[in-house]
């Protein structure tokens, strides 16, 4: 049976493929208290880690206290209503559903649904930026006019307020969604890649790169998949061409998402998923190494991992990829199995003398893959139930890929 310790033994990633790869699906679900246990020391700061780390914490916050202008207007905002308040969970939704309503009616109702039942006022002056201030006013003002709708007296001051809500509407809801796009505009860099690629131009000229992500559903269809397929080759082309003469620093990079391009990337059509989207992958590759930008595979659900490991390995060892060290993957520290990949990864990339650069995530999906294992019936989770367990997942395999072993 696999040990996290193994991972420091030098020898351990000179085995073949095939005998790491033994490790991973048994700790598909392997008991969480266990697993902890055993993962724990590799995850412990050693004194010296520990000094290092409170020196350079201390250092960034005191950078950010001194520079005026590093929380910006919607930072601020988003400080204010975080995900743990009961207004912020309002906003997010309404941010997320209110693009999505074609309708004006039921815009209206979709705001006076969510606005009206939040405590806005205990937001007011909370925060030192005026524009937190000045959207709370608005928030606290909508959500009283809303309210006052729902009501629904009958008296002539219940009429007249009824009126005024009904002519207010159409006003509060462009300025909630002039609102919503400021706040997508945090969150999405661009609608095209060309936008991207100019509203990144700043932020690259100080020396920062960006791995650009495709913000889009699975494919269903074949056709849909041909639509992602050159959509991704196109974002590479462009990416490879853009040519901005200020900036000097990294280049940036594509992320790509294996379910975009096959509409049956699933694990009872392995056959399909090493042929079909293989070719697909392959393709994407090939453009991308001729304009030199490197490709991220992203990680998606726990059940398609081993799948998509199968899948990066045929790639990897491909001519198409050999001696680039621009094709790469990300894993999620939230699976009980990311150190055991780590390692098969790792002894991958020494059975063909090349690297590979892994982007160490914690993991996007931790609710759906819940929800799935309960709708399941399973007796485990394939991800940590606690947010503890996936920190020391994530710090036990940042030790493994910063240790001397996979650097030699
Ligand atoms: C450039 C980039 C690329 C990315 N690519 C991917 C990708 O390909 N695939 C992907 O899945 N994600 C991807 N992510 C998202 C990444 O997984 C999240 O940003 C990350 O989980 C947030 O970590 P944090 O350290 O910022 O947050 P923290 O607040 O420290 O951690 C939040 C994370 O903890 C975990 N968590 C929360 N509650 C629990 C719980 N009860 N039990 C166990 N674990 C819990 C979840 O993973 C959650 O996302 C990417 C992010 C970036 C910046």
């Amino acid at each position: 049976m696999f040990k996290p310790q193994d991972v420091m033994d030098p020898n351990w990633i000179k085995q073949p493929t095939t005998e790491l790869w033994k490790a991973i699906s048994p700790l598909y679900a392997i008991d969480e208290d266990t697993w902890l246990r055993e993962l724990m020391p590799l995850a412990e700061p050693d004194e010296h880690e520990l000094k290092d780390a409170e020196d350079k914490a201390t250092g960034l916050i005191e950078q950010v206290r001194a520079d005026g202008d590093s929380i910006h207007m919607i930072d601020a905002l988003l400080l204010e209503y975080s995900l743990d308040t009961k207004e912020g969970i309002l906003l997010m939704c309404l941010a997320e559903a209110l693009m999505r309503v074609p309708d004006a009616d039921t815009a209206d109702a979709l705001i006076r649904d969510k606005l009206s039942v939040a405590d806005w006022k205990k937001h007011l002056r909370n925060s030192d930026s005026l524009l937190v201030n000045a959207s709370t006013w608005g928030l606290l003002l909508t959500g009283k006019v809303v309210t006052l709708d729902e009501k629904e007296d009958g008296t002539a001051s219940g009429v007249i307020n009824r009126l005024v809500n009904r002519m207010s509407e159409p006003v509060i809801r462009k300025a909630m969604q002039q609102a919503m796009k400021v706040m997508g505009h945090q969150f999405v860099l661009g609608r095209t890649i060309n936008e991207a690629m100019k509203r990144g131009s700043e932020y690259r000229q100080k020396g920062y790169t960006y791995s650009f992500d495709m913000l889009g559903e699975a494919a269903l269809t074949s056709k849909d998949a041909k639509k992602y397929f050159d959509d991704y080759m196109s974002a590479i082309e462009y990416t490879g061409n853009f040519v901005d003469k200020k900036v000097q620093g990294p280049r940036p990079s594509i992320s790509i998402k294996l379910s975009a391009l096959h509409p049956r990337y699933e694990v009872g059509q392995e056959e399909r998923v090493m042929t079909e989207l293989f070719d697909s992958v392959l393709q994407l590759i090939k453009k991308a190494r001729s304009v030199n930008v490197a490709i991220t595979i992203d990680a998606e659900e726990m059940d398609r991992l081993e799948i998509s490991l199968h899948l990066f390995a045929k790639l990897y060892r491909d001519p198409a990829c050999q001696g680039w060290g621009g094709f790469g993957l990300v894993v999620q520290a939230y699976s009980k199995r990311a150190l055991a990949v780590l390692a098969w990864l790792a002894a991958l990339a020494n059975e063909q003398g090349d690297l590979i650069p892994v982007r160490l995530v914690k993991g996007a999906y931790w609710d759906t893959e819940i929800k799935l294992c309960q709708q399941k019936g399973l007796d485990g989770y394939p991800v940590w139930t606690r947010k503890e367990g996936t920190d020391v997942s994530y710090l036990a395999c940042a030790r493994f890929l910063l240790s001397e072993q996979i650097k030699g």
